[in-house]
């Protein structure tokens, strides 16, 4: 179940010192969202960058996906509904993202208002191999897809 994947084994030669806690993620590899093996800057990194909103509740929690891997924490915040969102977001750069598994996606499509989103993210943690499992709620602000609430499991 926790095949863990090479992830950010191989970070990419630090360009800069933009942020030195974590390397700067390489555009052209494969998205870490696991959708299609698609290069990030195809893929999440268009919605990340502000090029186009993410059409499905499920694109949009892909993207967040892989905005914590990352570290894209403008990105989560402005994909947060106004009403649940943090005042400040702080992405702990020690913890690893090895993966994620949709589990199921209800509505959410381009003609629906609200959809749900049950997913697994699986990490590590000082050394220690963790999940985050998650039943999510979506909805539109300004026609555009936010994260709204965690349901529970
Ligand atoms: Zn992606």
């Amino acid at each position: 179940m926790s095949r863990r994947k090479a992830g950010q084994a191989r970070s990419p030669k630090a360009r800069g010192a933009a942020a030195p806690t974590r390397p700067a993620f390489d555009p052209g590899a494969a998205c870490p969202c696991g959708r299609d093996g698609q290069p990030y800057q195809d893929c999440c990194g268009r919605f990340h960058r502000g090029d186009a909103p993410a059409p499905t509740a499920e694109r949009l929690m892909r993207s967040r996906y892989a905005a914590f891997v990352v570290g894209d924490a403008d990105y989560l915040l402005r994909t947060w509904h106004p009403d649940t969102r943090p005042a400040h977001l702080d992405l702990d750069p020690r913890t690893r993202w090895l993966g994620l598994d949709v589990v199921a996606a209800t509505e959410g499509g381009p003609f629906h208002n609200e959809g749900t989103v049950t997913f697994r993210a699986h990490y590590r943690e000082s050394g220690h191999d963790g999940v985050i499992e998650e039943h999510s709620s979506f909805t539109r602000v300004d026609g555009a897809w936010v994260y709204a609430a965690a349901l529970g499991e």
